[in-house]
C-alpha cells in the first residue's frame, strides 16, 4: 500500500554492517561475485567497529580496543587482509600490552606466552604445575569452544551426533571458569589474576564457560593489535570490495521485517531511520543474512505469525551484559604519566564476583570497584588529539526508566546520573594514577541506552548472547535458521569479539557456498593472503603523514 517496490537487483541482502555483516558481504562479493546490499540502521556503518569524533581532534572507538592473533601469517590476519584487499594496516600494541592492576600488586602481561607463563610461575612458584597445566588447558578449552561453533557447518543429519561428541569430549569448555579455577588453583590472588580479562567476554568467572575464557585468553596470548586509523578504518577498507562487485551499503535503513513467502525468505521491509514517517521500502533478494543478532532476528524481524518453537527459548535465555564508557579527550599525552598504550585493568579487590554484582548507582558507594582503561591515541599513528576510554560492565535494568526518552532528549535525572558516573569513574582512575584527572579536556559518557540506540542490540548488550555454559546447548545460536534462504552472521552465529564475529561472517559465506563451502572459502583466503605483499612499517608512517587530515571536522 503506497510502498515502493524495487526490482531484485541484488543477489543478497545483509541486515546490519557490523564486522560480521561486512565480512559476509565482502566474501560473497569477492569470492562468489554477488551483488550484496547492506542495510544499516545507524548513520555510520561498521556496527561496533564504528567510531566518532569530537572537537575535530578527539577520536574514539565504540567496540574495538584491541584484537589478538593478528601477527603476520595468522588466520585472522589473512582474513582481514583479503577482506580489505590489504588496505588496512595493523599496529602492534607495546609489550607488555596488558596490566592487571590490583591494590597491592600489578602484573604486566608479556606478548610472549612463555614469558607470561614464566612471570606467573615466578610470582606463584608453589602453583607452578597448575600454571603449566592451565596454559595447556586454555588451548584445549579454546579448541573445543571453536569446534562447537563450527557444528552448524555439518550436514543437518550429522550435526546432532557431532554435538553429542563435542559435549562429551569437550567437557572442559562447558564447565564454568570458576569451577576450573577452584579445581586447579589454591591461591585466591592467582585465581583472580587469571580471570582479570573477564570483561572481554562480559561475565564473571562463576557465570562464564571455561571455553569462552580460554578463547579470549589464547586470542591474546601473543599480544594485541589495533587497526591504523581506528575501528572505522575497517569499514572504510571493506566497503570498496562490496561496491566493486555491484553491491551497496545504505546507512539509516532500519529493517523492520524479514519478508517470507511460503516459508522462504525473499526480502526485507526497511524504513528510513532518519524519517520513519516515510513509507518503508521493500528490497527483494534470493538470500537474506542477518547480522542484527539472534534476539532481534528471531523476536523482532521474522514475522510473529510465523511459527517458531525456539522463540520461547530465546525469550527466556539470560541476557547479555552492557557497559558504561567514558570517552576522554586529553590536553596532553598520557605518556607523561608513563602510559605507553597498554590496557590497564584496575581492580579494587580480588573478588570479581563481588565487583560484577555491585549496583552501579552512586548512592551504593563504593562504586566502581573495577575499570578497563585504554588509550586509543597511543595505539594509532594517525591520531591527532590524545584520548582515553574508561569502561565498566553494567546491566541494563538501572536505565530502563529512561528507555522511552529519545537520544539527546533524556531528562535532567539522567543527565545528572551520567555526570555523577563520569566523575566516579575518573576519580577511581585518579586514585590509582594521580595526575590523570588533570590531563582531561573533554569527557562524554555512553550508557547501555546509548549502545541500544546506536547498535540496536538487545538491551544494549555488547557481546550478544552471553557465553554461559547453557549457550553451548542452544541450536538457535547458529548461522543456520529454520527458514529457507535466511542465515545469521556475526557474534551470535559464531562467537563474540571482532575476530569471533568476523569468523561468523566467514562461516555464513561458506554455508551459502554449499557443501564444504567454509573450507573452500578458508583455503581461498589463505592462498590469496599468502600472495599479498607485506605492508611495511614505513607504510604506516607514510600513511600517518598522508592521512593526518583524516580526523578533521
Ligand atoms: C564497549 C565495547 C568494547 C569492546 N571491545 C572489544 C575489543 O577490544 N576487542 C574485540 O575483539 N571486541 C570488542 N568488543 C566486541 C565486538 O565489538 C563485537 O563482538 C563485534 O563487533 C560484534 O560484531 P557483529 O557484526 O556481530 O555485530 P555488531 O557490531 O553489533 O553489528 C550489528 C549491526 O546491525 C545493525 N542493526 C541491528 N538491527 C538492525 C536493523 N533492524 N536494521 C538494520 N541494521 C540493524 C546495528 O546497527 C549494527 O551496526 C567490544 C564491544 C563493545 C560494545
Amino acid at each position: 500500500m503506497g510502498t515502493s517496490l524495487r526490482p531484485a537487483k541484488f543477489d543478497a541482502i545483509v541486515i546490519g554492517s557490523g564486522i560480521g555483516g561486512l565480512t559476509v558481504a565482502a566474501l560473497l562479493a569477492k569470492l562468489q561475485h554477488k551483488r550484496v546490499l547492506v542495510l544499516e540502521q545507524h548513520f555510520t556503518v561498521g556496527g561496533f567497529t564504528h567510531g566518532f569524533s569530537r572537537k575535530g581532534k578527539f577520536h574514539w572507538d565504540v567496540g574495538l580496543h584491541y584484537v589478538g592473533d593478528m601477527g603476520r601469517g595468522s588466520t585472522g590476519r589473512a582474513v582481514f587482509d583479503v577482506l580489505t584487499d590489504g588496505q588496512l594496516t595493523w599496529q602492534a600494541m607495546p609489550n607488555p600490552f596488558e596490566k592487571f592492576v590490583y591494590p597491592d600488586f600489578t602484573f604486566a602481561v608479556s606478548t610472549n606466552p612463555q614469558r607470561y607463563q614464566a612471570d606467573l610461575i615466578q610470582q606463584f612458584p608453589q602453583e607452578a604445575r597448575a600454571i603449566r597445566r592451565y596454559f595447556r588447558d586454555v588451548k584445549q578449552g579454546a579448541f573445543w569452544f571453536g569446534a562447537h561453533t563450527m557444528i552448524d557447518l555439518l550436514p543437518d543429519w550429522f550435526a546432532p551426533i557431532a554435538r553429542l561428541g563435542v559435549r562429551h569430549l569437550g567437557a572442559i569448555a562447558r564447565q564454568t571458569t570458576q569451577h576450573y579455577l577452584d579445581r586447579h588453583f589454591r591461591n585466591p590472588r592467582l585465581k583472580a589474576l587469571l580471570a582479570s580479562q573477564w570483561s572481554d567476554y562480559g561475565l564473571p568467572p562463576s557465570q562464564s564457560c571455561f571455553g569462552v575464557h580460554s578463547l579470549i585468553v589464547t586470542h591474546y596470548l601473543r599480544g594485541g593489535w589495533y587497526p591504523v586509523g581506528g575501528g572505522p578504518a575497517i569499514a572504510a577498507a571493506i566497503a570498496p570490495v562490496i561496491e566493486r562487485a555491484g553491491g551497496k551499503i545504505i546507512p539509516q535503513r532500519r529493517v523492520t521485517e524479514i519478508l517470507l513467502e511460503s516459508g522462504t525468505a525473499v526480502g526485507v521491509r526497511a524504513e528510513n531511520a532518519a524519517h520513519p514517517e516515510q513509507e518503508p521500502d521493500i528490497y527483494r533478494a534470493p538470500l537474506i543474512i542477518s547480522d542484527a543478532g539472534a534476539i532481534n532476528t528471531y523476536l523482532k524481524l521474522i514475522p510473529a505469525s510465523y511459527p517458531l518453537p525456539v522463540r520461547q527459548q530465546i525469550q527466556s535465555f539470560p541476557k547479555g551484559s552492557s557497559a558504561l564508557t567514558v570517552y576522554l579527550g586529553l590536553k596532553d599525552s598520557p605518556q607523561k604519566l608513563g602510559f605507553q598504550g597498554e590496557n590497564h585493568w584496575i581492580y579494587a579487590t580480588y573478588d570479581h564476583e563481588h565487583m560484577a554484582r555491585l549496583p552501579f548507582l552512586p548512592s551504593n558507594a563504593p562504586w566502581p570497584q573495577f575499570v578497563y582503561l585504554s588509550f586509543p591515541s597511543l595505539k594509532d599513528p594517525l591520531a591527532q588529539g590524545h584520548t582515553a576510554e574508561i569502561i565498566v560492565m553494567v546491566g541494563y535494568e538501572p536505565f530502563t526508566q529512561w528507555r522511552q526518552q529519545a537520544w539527546r532528549h533524556r531528562d535532567q535525572d539522567y543527565q545528572q546520573l551520567k555526570a555523577h558516573i563520569t566523575q566516579a569513574l575518573i576519580d577511581f582512575v585518579e586514585t590509582r594514577y594521580p595526575g590523570f584527572a588533570t590531563l582531561i579536556e573533554y569527557a562524554e559518557l555512553s550508557t547501555p541506552l546509548t549502545v541500544e540506540h546506536f547498535d540496536a542490540s538487545d538491551r544494549g548488550s555488547i557481546y550478544g548472547i552471553p557465553c554461559i555454559p547453557a549457550r553451548l546447548n542452544q541450536s538457535w545460536v547458529s548461522a543456520k535458521t529454520p527458514i529457507k534462504h535466511l542465515y545469521l552472521t556475526g557474534a551470535d552465529a559464531s562467537s563474540l569479539g571482532i575476530m569471533g564475529a568476523m569468523m561468523g561472517g566467514v562461516k555464513t559465506a561458506g554455508l551459502v557456498a554449499g557443501p564444504l563451502g567454509f573450507f573452500k572459502t578458508m583455503a581461498t583466503i589463505m592462498k590469496e593472503a599468502k600472495s599479498m605483499p607485506p605492508r611495511s612499517v614505513q607504510t604506516v608512517a607514510q600513511q600517518s603523514e598522508e592521512a593526518s587530515h583524516s580526523y578533521s571536522p
